[in-house]
């Protein structure tokens, strides 16, 4: 997408006119969203025992131990998924039909996330995924999947 001059360029959306929401970062979430604007996955991982957890929190859930941010690999494989083929509020009116899938990541954690990239009837359970990423304001981005090359 193109941006003219004195235009700041605007997040691309999927498909449509209409951006996707944004989310609002607070203490525990702003790490994630902000390596997603940055076109990085992360998640946590405990500093004591190494359990990887996401969405973010204070401690580690399986020890209480503290938990730093670490670089994910981006990979993960479909877990279950199910093809939205009405949603009459916009934008997501726009992108009918679209899959909404939990993710598998291949660090443990499991997340819901958009299957993007493909026709909806390609999605399987157990199909590789990989991240890629949207900017969705100014400090945050989202992370969609898209099956792995
Ligand atoms: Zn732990």
């Amino acid at each position: 997408m193109t941006a003219t001059a004195g235009e700041k360029p605007r997040p691309a959306p999927t498909a449509g006119e209409k951006p996707r929401p944004a989310p609002t970062p607070d203490a525990d979430s702003a790490p994630y969203w902000s390596a997603a604007h940055e076109g990085r996955l992360v998640v946590q991982r405990c500093d004591s025992c190494g359990h990887h957890q996401l969405y973010g929190r204070a401690l580690c859930i399986s020890c209480g131990g503290d938990v730093s941010w670490v670089d994910a690999s981006g990979r993960g494989s479909v877990a279950s998924w199910t093809v939205i083929r009405q949603n009459y509020a916009r934008p997501f009116r726009d992108w009918i039909p679209y899959v909404v899938a939990l993710v598998d990541l291949d660090e443990g954690p499991r997340v819901m996330t958009n299957i993007v990239g493909c026709d909806p009837e390609e999605v399987s359970i157990g199909m590789k995924v990989v991240a890629r990423f949207e900017p969705v304001s100014e400090e945050a981005g989202i992370a969609l999947f898209e099956p792995a090359p």
